[in-house]
């Protein structure tokens, strides 16, 4: 079984839109998400996307643009030397109820089956407390929010009772520094 790093995509790989990404032309790459996501690849992670996109849900956008969102994303990705192993998506509504929204560890579980991955040797990177708590629920070692996105005002709101340990760190950068600084013990 291979370790991962778990990544939310808006706020944390790319420039959250309060309207939603809805177009490729809306996709701004945060500049420092390239060589972010080689140095977690170079100490040996798997790197997965999870998403939650109720754009779809909510009739916003169409589940193949969606779909093509993430598939250009992770061309461009590679196409300035990094990877995405593979992304994940929910596209369904909050009142959906299903399985795979964020703070549900859905989409974590199924690409643990799927790609080997053993989350208590993983990580979680999110811009929102519902990513840190869908990591925490699969079993994640670590847990990281940053501040880009909505991580600046979700960190301005009580944290949720269930949520335990996490680093706060300003970026996708610093997360991987931390990740990094700590592989070895549990932190
Ligand atoms: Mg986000
Ligand atoms: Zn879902």
């Amino acid at each position: 079984m291979y370790p991962a790093v778990f990544l939310d995509r808006d706020g944390v790989l790319i420039e959250n839109r309060e309207d939603y990404v809805r177009e490729w032309s809306q996709v701004l790459i945060y500049p420092k998400t390239y060589l972010s996501l080689l140095r977690i690849q170079t100490a040996g992670y798997k790197i997965v996307v999870v998403t939650n996109q109720s754009a779809v849900g909510r009739g916003v956008i169409s589940i193949q643009t969606a779909e093509e969102i993430n598939d250009k994303l992770i061309k461009t990705i590679q196409e300035n030397g990094a990877r995405v192993d593979r992304a994940y998506m929910c596209p369904h509504r909050p009142d959906e109820g299903c399985d795979c929204r964020k703070p549900k560890p859905g989409m974590i579980l199924q690409a643990a089956r799927e790609l080997d991955l053993d989350p208590s040797r993983s990580w979680m990177i999110g811009d929102a407390w519902s990513d840190l708590l869908a990591g925490q629920s699969a079993g994640a070692r670590g847990l990281i929010m940053v501040r880009t996105g909505r991580g600046l005002d979700q960190t301005r709101e009580p944290k949720p009772e269930s949520l335990q340990g996490y680093s706060l760190v300003d970026d996708l950068e610093k997360a991987v520094d931390t990740l990094l600084a700590n592989q070895g013990g549990k932190s």
